[in-house]
């Protein structure tokens, strides 16, 4: 039986986050977006509180929870702040390459201090010059014997500034696409490595973002997390357990400017009347509500899969481009709500706006995502009715009542015949005998 109710632990989870949310998050959030800076001992408090880095397994010194737990969690933390949201989320995705890699080695050296102590990890597949096309890749691995060296620049790396860990993704050879890209963990400390400045941001400016340049980096091998080929791959998988938690992003804070609407137009009159006696505003917040709701039960659906073991890749992608787009409706419905009140600083919707604006682009765009689901719905996906040729249309039906009866359909207009042979030309769009298709009796 499918069940959507949470259990105590995950009662408990949400419980905790939402109260983080509200007592540590939400007090500092507007000042720090204001600063354009990453308050950093919220990020330790989280760490502290074990709301970061649940993915890891128990195994390896943490809780082991699931992208469920995830979800809850994250939600929570966006509906206070959504840039502090990626800044805490962004460990989970740092650490991805990590669970997945074949490297037990380097999974038991990494995994138990990211677990134990407030380590910081950055992901880094995009580039200056490349960020949809992860295959684009150019920062270039080059062997020397048994390691790797590093040289090239990653771009767009959430917490990077403040990152002991990177896992980087680069290539053995640009011109190769997919099949040259690998993957490493990389210390901060280690030579020819320079952080860029802080990168400026419309929204989201409680997460930090700069570039890493890499000069002559050497990588040991002990420190390969993919092999040339395997690492596109790797990329994939992370972002198909990441993305799902996107739509969780989207839901906080699209809830939040909700129930920010619903109290403004209680409270707020025109032509003598609360807004919420217009039904032109009543029907947003239906919508809002419903859009809340449909995002949050895919998002689930997303992390129920990853976590039962099923390749979560479908969901998460459509769970990405929908619960981050009905995110920025809600959002801009809620400032249309607000008036031209909604469009100043001194209300708190245009930093929801600005927030959300970013889910659309980062962990792949609306569009890659589009170009996954398309290519999944014509490759792959099994049809369950008839094919459009074999449709049984209401024109066979009559033949079914008629035993003994051939009928013949044209392939370009959808005219069906009755006779022996087919026409040598169809009556109505003209095509020769050789349209036709004989659709009774069935071959
Ligand atoms: C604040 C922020 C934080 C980020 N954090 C990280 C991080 O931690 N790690 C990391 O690796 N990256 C990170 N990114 C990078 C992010 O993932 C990329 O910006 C994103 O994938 C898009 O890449 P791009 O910016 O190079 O745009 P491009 O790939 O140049 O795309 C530009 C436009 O063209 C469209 N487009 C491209 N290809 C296609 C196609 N085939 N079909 C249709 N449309 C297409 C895109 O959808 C987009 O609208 C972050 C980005 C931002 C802004």
């Amino acid at each position: 039986m499918i069940n959507f109710s949470l259990s105590p632990e995950q009662l408990k989870i949400q419980e905790a986050a939402r109260a983080f949310a509200l007592q540590e998050v939400l007090p500092v959030a507007w000042r720090y977006d204001e600063k354009d800076e990453l308050p950093l001992f919220i990020m330790k408090k989280a760490f502290d509180m074990g709301i970061m880095n649940i993915t890891i397994p128990r195994k390896y010194g943490g809780p082991g929870y699931g992208l469920m737990e995830c979800a809850l969690i994250v939600e929570e933390i966006s509906a206070a702040c959504a840039g502090l949201a990626t800044s805490i989320f962004d460990n989970s995705l740092g650490v991805e390459p990590l669970l997945l890699t074949k490297n037990e080695e380097a999974r038991a050296k990494y995994l138990p201090v990211i677990a134990k102590d407030f380590k910081l990890i950055s992901f880094a597949t995009s580039e200056p010059t490349t960020g949809s096309d992860v295959a684009g890749i150019r920062c270039r691995a080059d062997r020397d014997g048994d390691d790797y060296i590093l040289n090239g620049t990653k771009y767009w790396m959430t917490n990077g500034g403040f990152a002991d860990y990177y896992s980087i993704f680069a290539t053995v050879d640009p011109t190769a696409g997919y099949k040259g890209i690998c993957a490493f963990l990389v210390e901060k400390g280690w030579e020819g490595i320079s952080t860029g400045l802080h990168i400026p941001k419309l929204g989201q400016r409680c997460s930090n973002t700069v570039g890493i340049h890499f000069r002559n980096t050497r990588v040991p091998k002990e420190n390969v997390l993919a092999e040339p080929g395997q690492g596109f791959y790797m990329a994939m998988t992370a972002f198909a357990r990441t993305r799902p938690i996107i739509g969780s992003f989207g839901v906080g804070a699209a809830r939040t400017a909700m129930e920010l609407a619903i109290d403004y137009a209680k409270r707020r009159r025109a032509f003598g009347f609360p807004l919420k006696e217009f039904q032109a505003v009543a029907f947003k917040i239906a919508e809002m509500y419903q859009k809340v709701e449909t995002a949050r039960l895919l998002t689930w659906k997303a992390a129920w899969e990853a976590d039962s073991g099923q390749d979560p890749t479908i969901t998460a992608s459509i769970t990405k481009f929908y619960a981050t787009e009905a995110a920025f409706e809600v959002v801009d419905e809620a400032l249309q709500i607000f008036g031209g009140y909604g469009y100043t600083r001194m209300y708190p919707i245009e930093k929801l706006f600005r927030d959300m604006r970013l889910l659309r682009i980062y962990e792949g765009t609306s569009e890659v995502q589009r170009v996954v689901v398309s290519r999944f719905a014509f490759d792959s996906y099994k049809p369950i009715m008839p094919a459009l040729e074999d449709f049984p249309q209401f024109g066979h039906l009559d033949v079914h009542e008629t035993p003994g009866e051939t009928a013949w359909r044209c392939r370009m207009c959808g005219y069906v015949h009755r006779g022996q042979e087919p026409p040598d030309e169809c009556p109505y769009c003209f095509f020769p005998k050789t349209a036709f298709k004989k659709v009774w009796p069935r071959e």
